[in-house]
């Protein structure tokens, strides 16, 4: 079943003479209780889209359609979606449950009921206890949950999410990016999730949708994005990636056209090692040796290509001291993948 799909839908702002195509033709199904990622840079539409499908911005042109229902000029209360912001915009002057219990009052939902419905959404989200305390009472991390018991707690059929870790630290960001995860998956509930973090996209989604300049380049799963990325832009953001193309494609592939190929997956080797069969194989000289801890970074000029194309490899594990890794620069070296 979809639950949210978007057809040729584009957004233009400014007026004549000062336009942005803010978003460029997207189609887009999003699957009942998928958890979907809108990936890309700043500026490229992510946010645009998300606000359409809540209805704070009308498309330009296209639709949109929510369970079936063609949604694309109804105003955010008659669209069954709500929106987490990164901000959290929680009401300083109340205490979390009344935070989180806000939207039943308005709506008139019976006290007794409204408090039920407030204490669920809390362990949701592993706040129980918390009820009386005031936002500045907590961490950003406790914030981010108030915010996120808030938009579940009228239950929701989508769940819009922009960049809602991105005012963490790194670690409580990672911590969470699990949480997030293992609560979707709890409530059942569709995400539609913002991000321009390409880890967190691969961490936490089913699919992943690639923005660039207002367009979708990819949509797929996070190995088919990472695997087999569908155009240069997304080889290059979604991970680290070695493009090949014109003569130098020609020269080592013998074969034209576009390669990417992953740091990870190629393997350096002594120049007088035989490639296995099927192997690709190419000369070069390590420039650079780059220790990153749980990974060792080298950068190889090529040896038959006369311009200075270079690739990255990465070694996981290498037991090695500084000394060590200065050794291999300026090394003859084969790669193989
Ligand atoms: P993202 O969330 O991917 O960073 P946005 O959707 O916020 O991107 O913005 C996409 C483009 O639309 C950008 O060029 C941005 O400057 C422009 N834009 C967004 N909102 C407005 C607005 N209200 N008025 C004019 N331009 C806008
Ligand atoms: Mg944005």
């Amino acid at each position: 079943r979809v639950a949210v799909r978007l057809r040729g839908v584009c957004k233009r702002f400014g007026s004549a003479g000062d336009q942005v195509l803010a978003v460029d033709h997207v189609d887009l199904d999003i699957h009942e209780g998928e958890f979907l990622t809108l990936l890309g840079p700043s500026g490229s539409g992510k946010t645009t889209t998300l606000r359409m499908i809540a209805g704070f911005e009308l498309p330009t042109s296209g639709s949109i359609l929510l369970d079936g229902r063609d949604v694309t000029n109804a105003p955010p209360f008659e669209r069954d979606v709500n929106t987490v912001f990164q901000d959290y915009a929680l009401f300083p002057h109340m205490t979390v449950a009344q935070n989180v219990g806000y939207g039943l009052m308005v709506r008139k939902v019976p006290k007794a009921e409204r408090a039920a419905r407030v204490r669920e959404a809390l362990r949701t989200v592993r706040l129980e206890g918390f009820e009386d305390r005031k936002p500045s009472q907590l961490s950003g991390g406790q914030r981010q949950r108030v915010a996120l018991a808030r938009a579940l707690v009228n239950r929701p059929r989508v769940l819009l999410l922009d960049e809602p870790l991105g005012a963490l630290d790194l670690k409580l960001r990672e911590q969470m990016q699990v949480e997030l995860k293992a609560i979707q998956r709890e409530v059942g509930i569709t995400f539609v999730f913002v991000t321009h973090d390409q880890g967190e996209a691969l961490a936490m989604s089913d699919r992943i949708a690639v923005f660039n300049a207002g367009r979708i380049e990819q949509i797929g799963t996070p190995a088919e994005v990472y695997e087999r990325p569908a155009t240069p832009f997304v080889a290059g953001f979604v991970g680290t990636s070695n493009l090949l193309s014109g003569p130098v494609a020609r020269q080592i592939l013998g074969e034209d056209g576009m390669y990417s190929i992953r740091p990870e997956k190629i393997r350096l080797v002594a120049p007088d090692t035989e490639p296995g069969p099927g192997e690709r194989s190419v000369l070069g000289t390590v420039r650079e040796v780059v220790y990153l801890g749980s990974e060792t970074r080298f950068v190889v000029t090529l040896d038959s290509v006369p311009e200075p194309t270079q690739l990255v490899v990465t070694r996981q594990n290498l037991h090695t001291t500084s000394r060590d890794l200065d050794a291999y620069r300026d090394t003859a070296v084969r790669l193989l993948w």
